[in-house]
Protein backbone atom coordinates (compact mmCIF):
# COMPACT_ATOMS: atom_id res chain seq x y z
CA UNK A 1 0.00 0.00 0.00
CA UNK A 2 1.37 3.32 -0.88
CA UNK A 3 2.23 5.83 1.28
CA UNK A 4 1.07 9.77 0.82
CA UNK A 5 4.54 11.18 0.34
CA UNK A 6 5.69 14.69 0.11
CA UNK A 7 3.31 16.14 2.50
CA UNK A 8 4.21 18.91 5.33
CA UNK A 9 3.39 18.51 8.90
CA UNK A 10 0.95 21.14 8.80
CA UNK A 11 -1.02 20.12 5.84
CA UNK A 12 -1.35 16.78 7.63
CA UNK A 13 -2.60 18.61 10.81
CA UNK A 14 -4.91 20.99 9.06
CA UNK A 15 -6.13 17.56 7.48
CA UNK A 16 -7.03 15.97 11.15
CA UNK A 17 -9.06 19.28 12.12
CA UNK A 18 -11.05 19.50 8.34
CA UNK A 19 -11.35 16.01 8.24
CA UNK A 20 -12.90 15.55 11.32
CA UNK A 21 -15.12 18.61 10.42
CA UNK A 22 -16.08 17.74 6.88
CA UNK A 23 -17.04 14.02 8.09
CA UNK A 24 -19.16 15.08 10.79
CA UNK A 25 -21.03 17.57 8.28
CA UNK A 26 -21.89 15.01 5.23
CA UNK A 27 -22.67 12.69 7.95
CA UNK A 28 -24.78 14.36 9.95
CA UNK A 29 -28.05 14.49 7.08
CA UNK A 30 -27.86 10.91 7.52
CA UNK A 31 -27.33 9.56 10.88
CA UNK A 32 -29.13 7.19 12.32
CA UNK A 33 -31.62 6.83 9.55
CA UNK A 34 -34.20 4.16 9.82
CA UNK A 35 -32.43 0.75 9.57
CA UNK A 36 -30.97 -0.89 7.57
CA UNK A 37 -29.77 2.69 6.87
CA UNK A 38 -27.17 1.46 4.48
CA UNK A 39 -29.64 0.65 1.84
CA UNK A 40 -31.59 3.87 2.57
CA UNK A 41 -27.75 5.74 1.79
CA UNK A 42 -27.35 3.88 -1.16
CA UNK A 43 -31.01 4.86 -2.42
CA UNK A 44 -29.75 8.57 -2.04
CA UNK A 45 -27.17 7.94 -5.37
CA UNK A 46 -25.09 11.49 -4.71
CA UNK A 47 -26.75 13.06 -3.04
CA UNK A 48 -24.28 12.24 0.09
CA UNK A 49 -21.12 13.41 -1.42
CA UNK A 50 -22.49 16.79 -1.10
CA UNK A 51 -23.09 18.90 1.99
CA UNK A 52 -26.92 19.12 2.00
CA UNK A 53 -29.45 20.39 4.86
CA UNK A 54 -32.16 18.05 6.56
CA UNK A 55 -34.05 18.56 9.58
CA UNK A 56 -31.34 18.54 11.85
CA UNK A 57 -28.86 21.03 10.37
CA UNK A 58 -27.95 23.43 7.36
CA UNK A 59 -25.94 22.44 4.75
CA UNK A 60 -22.43 22.07 5.55
CA UNK A 61 -22.80 22.77 9.15
CA UNK A 62 -21.32 20.15 11.75
CA UNK A 63 -22.60 19.21 14.74
CA UNK A 64 -21.59 18.00 18.33
CA UNK A 65 -18.22 16.12 17.60
CA UNK A 66 -16.92 19.10 16.05
CA UNK A 67 -18.17 21.39 18.42
CA UNK A 68 -16.43 19.60 21.02
CA UNK A 69 -13.03 19.20 19.60
CA UNK A 70 -13.95 23.26 19.30
CA UNK A 71 -14.56 23.53 23.05
CA UNK A 72 -10.73 21.47 23.64
CA UNK A 73 -9.08 23.47 20.90
CA UNK A 74 -9.95 26.79 22.78
CA UNK A 75 -9.16 25.30 25.41
CA UNK A 76 -5.88 24.59 24.80
CA UNK A 77 -5.00 27.56 22.41
CA UNK A 78 -5.94 30.14 25.55
CA UNK A 79 -4.39 28.15 28.65
CA UNK A 80 -1.10 27.02 25.99
CA UNK A 81 -1.58 23.44 28.13
CA UNK A 82 -4.34 21.06 28.77
CA UNK A 83 -6.70 22.43 32.28
CA UNK A 84 -8.71 19.73 32.92
CA UNK A 85 -11.38 22.43 34.44
CA UNK A 86 -11.35 24.65 31.28
CA UNK A 87 -12.53 21.96 29.29
CA UNK A 88 -15.65 20.99 31.50
CA UNK A 89 -16.57 24.66 31.80
CA UNK A 90 -16.37 24.78 27.97
CA UNK A 91 -18.44 21.49 27.99
CA UNK A 92 -20.75 23.13 30.53
CA UNK A 93 -21.13 26.50 28.45
CA UNK A 94 -21.39 24.23 25.46
CA UNK A 95 -24.18 22.04 26.56
CA UNK A 96 -25.78 24.74 28.54
CA UNK A 97 -25.26 28.05 26.66
CA UNK A 98 -24.26 27.11 23.48
CA UNK A 99 -20.84 27.79 23.05
CA UNK A 100 -19.53 27.18 19.69
CA UNK A 101 -22.70 25.77 18.45
CA UNK A 102 -23.96 27.13 14.68
CA UNK A 103 -27.35 28.81 16.35
CA UNK A 104 -26.14 29.84 19.80
CA UNK A 105 -28.39 27.36 21.51
CA UNK A 106 -27.48 25.15 24.06
CA UNK A 107 -26.13 21.84 21.97
CA UNK A 108 -29.17 20.15 20.40
CA UNK A 109 -27.53 16.86 20.72
CA UNK A 110 -25.23 15.92 23.57
CA UNK A 111 -24.38 11.89 24.09
CA UNK A 112 -25.77 10.48 27.28
CA UNK A 113 -22.85 9.60 29.11
CA UNK A 114 -21.03 13.43 27.92
CA UNK A 115 -24.14 15.22 29.49
CA UNK A 116 -23.93 12.82 32.87
CA UNK A 117 -20.29 13.78 33.10
CA UNK A 118 -21.35 17.31 32.25
CA UNK A 119 -23.80 17.45 34.97
CA UNK A 120 -21.77 15.86 37.33
CA UNK A 121 -18.99 18.50 36.79
CA UNK A 122 -21.68 21.38 37.34
CA UNK A 123 -22.03 20.22 40.98
CA UNK A 124 -18.76 18.80 41.74
CA UNK A 125 -16.07 19.25 39.60
CA UNK A 126 -13.59 16.86 41.16
CA UNK A 127 -12.94 13.11 40.60
CA UNK A 128 -12.02 12.11 44.10
CA UNK A 129 -9.56 9.25 44.55
CA UNK A 130 -10.55 5.48 43.86
CA UNK A 131 -13.52 6.59 41.82
CA UNK A 132 -15.30 3.50 40.25
CA UNK A 133 -14.18 3.41 36.51
CA UNK A 134 -17.54 3.33 34.41
CA UNK A 135 -18.26 1.14 31.65
CA UNK A 136 -19.71 3.08 28.59
CA UNK A 137 -17.58 2.79 26.03
CA UNK A 138 -18.94 5.43 23.56
CA UNK A 139 -17.17 6.86 20.48
CA UNK A 140 -17.54 10.39 22.12
CA UNK A 141 -13.96 10.39 23.31
CA UNK A 142 -12.17 9.50 20.05
CA UNK A 143 -14.97 11.77 17.76
CA UNK A 144 -13.13 15.33 19.18
CA UNK A 145 -9.93 14.08 19.67
CA UNK A 146 -7.87 15.87 16.66
CA UNK A 147 -7.15 19.12 18.93
CA UNK A 148 -5.20 16.83 21.12
CA UNK A 149 -3.21 15.49 18.70
CA UNK A 150 -2.24 18.46 17.00
CA UNK A 151 -1.06 19.93 20.04
CA UNK A 152 1.26 17.62 20.75
CA UNK A 153 4.66 16.55 19.08
CA UNK A 154 5.70 13.64 21.76
CA UNK A 155 3.64 10.26 21.86
CA UNK A 156 4.01 9.65 25.63
CA UNK A 157 2.49 13.04 26.21
CA UNK A 158 -0.09 12.57 23.27
CA UNK A 159 -1.33 9.28 25.04
CA UNK A 160 -1.69 10.73 28.40
CA UNK A 161 -3.83 13.80 27.14
CA UNK A 162 -5.65 11.90 24.82
CA UNK A 163 -6.68 9.29 27.82
CA UNK A 164 -7.32 12.49 30.02
CA UNK A 165 -9.34 13.89 27.49
CA UNK A 166 -11.29 10.31 27.19
CA UNK A 167 -11.87 10.41 30.85
CA UNK A 168 -13.34 13.85 31.55
CA UNK A 169 -16.37 11.86 30.04
CA UNK A 170 -15.92 8.08 29.14
CA UNK A 171 -14.14 6.85 32.42
CA UNK A 172 -13.54 3.05 31.26
CA UNK A 173 -10.87 0.85 29.98
CA UNK A 174 -12.42 0.48 26.41
CA UNK A 175 -12.76 3.70 25.96
CA UNK A 176 -9.27 5.00 27.06
CA UNK A 177 -7.97 1.45 25.42
CA UNK A 178 -9.39 2.92 22.30
CA UNK A 179 -8.67 6.31 22.63
CA UNK A 180 -4.82 5.84 23.00
CA UNK A 181 -4.77 3.15 19.91
CA UNK A 182 -6.71 5.44 17.52
CA UNK A 183 -4.21 8.44 18.86
CA UNK A 184 -1.67 6.47 18.39
CA UNK A 185 -2.62 5.39 14.82
CA UNK A 186 -3.53 9.20 13.44
CA UNK A 187 0.79 9.94 15.25
CA UNK A 188 1.80 6.93 12.82
CA UNK A 189 -0.08 8.83 9.68
CA UNK A 190 1.20 11.96 10.79
CA UNK A 191 4.67 10.26 10.51
CA UNK A 192 4.26 9.40 7.02
CA UNK A 193 4.21 5.71 7.65
CA UNK A 194 2.57 3.82 4.90
CA UNK A 195 -0.88 2.03 5.95
CA UNK A 196 0.38 -1.55 6.63
CA UNK A 197 2.90 0.20 9.37
CA UNK A 198 -0.22 1.83 10.93
CA UNK A 199 -1.70 -1.28 11.37
CA UNK A 200 1.32 -3.24 12.06
CA UNK A 201 2.40 -0.55 14.65
CA UNK A 202 -0.67 1.10 16.55
CA UNK A 203 -1.29 -1.38 19.20
CA UNK A 204 2.68 -1.18 20.16
CA UNK A 205 2.30 2.31 21.34
CA UNK A 206 0.02 1.52 23.97
CA UNK A 207 2.18 0.92 26.91
CA UNK A 208 -0.25 1.03 29.63
CA UNK A 209 -0.84 -2.72 30.69
CA UNK A 210 -4.85 -2.30 31.19
CA UNK A 211 -4.82 -0.90 27.75
CA UNK A 212 -3.13 -3.69 25.92
CA UNK A 213 -5.06 -5.92 27.29
CA UNK A 214 -8.49 -4.90 26.16
CA UNK A 215 -6.75 -4.19 22.77
CA UNK A 216 -5.07 -8.04 22.66
CA UNK A 217 -8.33 -9.02 23.77
CA UNK A 218 -10.80 -7.36 21.32
CA UNK A 219 -8.09 -7.91 18.35
CA UNK A 220 -10.53 -9.64 16.00
CA UNK A 221 -13.55 -6.63 16.05
CA UNK A 222 -10.87 -3.74 16.61
CA UNK A 223 -8.58 -5.14 13.27
CA UNK A 224 -9.81 -7.96 11.52
CA UNK A 225 -13.20 -6.45 10.22
CA UNK A 226 -11.77 -3.73 8.62
CA UNK A 227 -9.55 -6.44 6.58
CA UNK A 228 -13.12 -7.37 4.74
CA UNK A 229 -13.16 -5.19 1.98
CA UNK A 230 -17.18 -5.71 1.47
CA UNK A 231 -17.44 -3.82 5.22
CA UNK A 232 -20.63 -6.22 5.76
CA UNK A 233 -19.89 -6.49 9.43
CA UNK A 234 -19.66 -2.91 10.00
CA UNK A 235 -22.78 -1.72 8.36
CA UNK A 236 -25.31 -0.13 10.27
CA UNK A 237 -23.53 0.28 13.71
CA UNK A 238 -23.97 3.14 16.11
CA UNK A 239 -22.21 3.80 19.30
CA UNK A 240 -19.71 1.79 20.51
CA UNK A 241 -15.89 3.03 20.25
CA UNK A 242 -14.50 -0.19 19.19
CA UNK A 243 -16.55 -0.74 16.07
CA UNK A 244 -16.07 3.54 15.46
CA UNK A 245 -12.39 2.74 15.31
CA UNK A 246 -13.00 -0.36 13.26
CA UNK A 247 -14.91 1.96 10.98
CA UNK A 248 -12.19 4.14 10.19
CA UNK A 249 -9.56 1.86 9.53
CA UNK A 250 -11.52 -0.09 7.25
CA UNK A 251 -12.18 3.35 5.32
CA UNK A 252 -8.51 3.71 5.68
CA UNK A 253 -7.12 0.31 4.42
CA UNK A 254 -10.15 -0.57 1.80
CA UNK A 255 -9.81 2.58 -0.54
CA UNK A 256 -7.00 5.17 -2.17
CA UNK A 257 -8.33 8.75 -1.23
CA UNK A 258 -9.95 10.81 1.35
CA UNK A 259 -13.05 10.97 -0.58
CA UNK A 260 -13.70 7.87 -1.49
CA UNK A 261 -13.02 6.16 1.61
CA UNK A 262 -15.08 8.99 2.89
CA UNK A 263 -18.03 8.08 0.94
CA UNK A 264 -17.62 4.49 1.69
CA UNK A 265 -18.03 4.88 5.76
CA UNK A 266 -20.85 7.02 5.68
CA UNK A 267 -23.08 4.54 2.99
CA UNK A 268 -22.19 1.90 5.68
CA UNK A 269 -25.19 3.63 7.84
CA UNK A 270 -25.69 3.84 11.35
CA UNK A 271 -23.45 6.52 13.31
CA UNK A 272 -22.40 8.48 10.35
CA UNK A 273 -21.26 11.48 11.12
CA UNK A 274 -19.37 10.30 14.09
CA UNK A 275 -17.75 8.00 11.86
CA UNK A 276 -17.51 10.16 9.49
CA UNK A 277 -15.64 12.80 11.84
CA UNK A 278 -13.20 9.97 13.01
CA UNK A 279 -12.38 8.49 9.76
CA UNK A 280 -11.78 12.09 8.48
CA UNK A 281 -9.49 12.44 11.50
CA UNK A 282 -6.78 9.30 10.39
CA UNK A 283 -7.21 9.58 6.88
CA UNK A 284 -6.72 13.44 7.32
CA UNK A 285 -3.45 12.73 8.62
CA UNK A 286 -2.68 10.51 6.34
CA UNK A 287 -3.34 12.18 2.94
CA UNK A 288 -3.34 15.66 4.26
CA UNK A 289 -5.57 18.97 4.11
CA UNK A 290 -4.72 19.47 0.45
CA UNK A 291 -6.09 15.84 -0.50
CA UNK A 292 -9.30 16.72 0.42
CA UNK A 293 -11.89 17.71 -2.66
CA UNK A 294 -11.84 21.57 -2.41
CA UNK A 295 -16.09 21.53 -2.53
CA UNK A 296 -16.00 19.80 0.94
CA UNK A 297 -12.79 21.84 2.14
CA UNK A 298 -14.29 25.10 0.98
CA UNK A 299 -18.06 24.27 1.64
CA UNK A 300 -17.96 23.32 5.43
CA UNK A 301 -18.76 25.56 7.84
CA UNK A 302 -16.13 28.02 9.15
CA UNK A 303 -13.64 26.90 6.54
CA UNK A 304 -11.36 29.20 7.26
CA UNK A 305 -11.40 29.17 10.93
CA UNK A 306 -11.03 25.74 11.15
CA UNK A 307 -7.55 26.24 9.48
CA UNK A 308 -6.76 29.01 11.34
CA UNK A 309 -7.78 27.06 14.74
CA UNK A 310 -5.56 23.65 13.64
CA UNK A 311 -2.49 26.17 12.52
CA UNK A 312 -2.66 27.62 16.48
CA UNK A 313 -2.63 23.79 17.69
CA UNK A 314 0.23 23.56 16.09
CA UNK A 315 1.98 26.43 16.89
CA UNK A 316 1.91 25.15 20.46
CA UNK A 317 2.56 21.24 19.51
CA UNK A 318 4.34 19.81 22.67
CA UNK A 319 2.45 21.94 25.33
CA UNK A 320 2.45 20.86 29.01
CA UNK A 321 -0.37 19.09 30.90
CA UNK A 322 -0.92 22.06 33.48
CA UNK A 323 -3.54 20.64 36.10
CA UNK A 324 -6.68 17.82 35.94
CA UNK A 325 -9.34 17.28 38.42
CA UNK A 326 -8.59 13.70 38.76
CA UNK A 327 -7.45 13.50 42.30
CA UNK A 328 -5.11 10.44 41.73
CA UNK A 329 -3.78 11.47 39.06
CA UNK A 330 -0.05 13.35 38.87
CA UNK A 331 -1.27 16.50 37.43
CA UNK A 332 -4.21 17.02 40.19
CA UNK A 333 -4.50 20.55 41.36
CA UNK A 334 -7.22 21.95 43.35
CA UNK A 335 -10.34 23.60 41.13
CA UNK A 336 -9.29 27.54 41.96
MG1 LIG B 1 -22.86 14.39 15.96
Amino acid sequence: MKTAEGLSLKDRTRGILVGLAIGDSLGAPVEFIPAPSDVHIKEMGDKIAHFHKNYRVPEGVWTDDTEMALCIADSLIEKSGYDSYDIMRRFCAWAYEGYRTYDGRPAADVGAQTMNAIQDFAEYPVIPKGSIKTDSAGNGAIMRLAPIIIANSNIEQLLKMAELSCRETHDSIAACAVTELFASSVYLALQDNDKDSIVAHCAELVTDEKYSKFIATNHDILFERSLDSTGEKLCNLGGYIVDAFAIALWGLLNFDSFEDGMLAVLRLGGDTDTNGAIYGQLTGAYYGHESIPEEWRNGVYKADELVEIADKLFGIRGCPIIRTRFEDDEYFKEIG
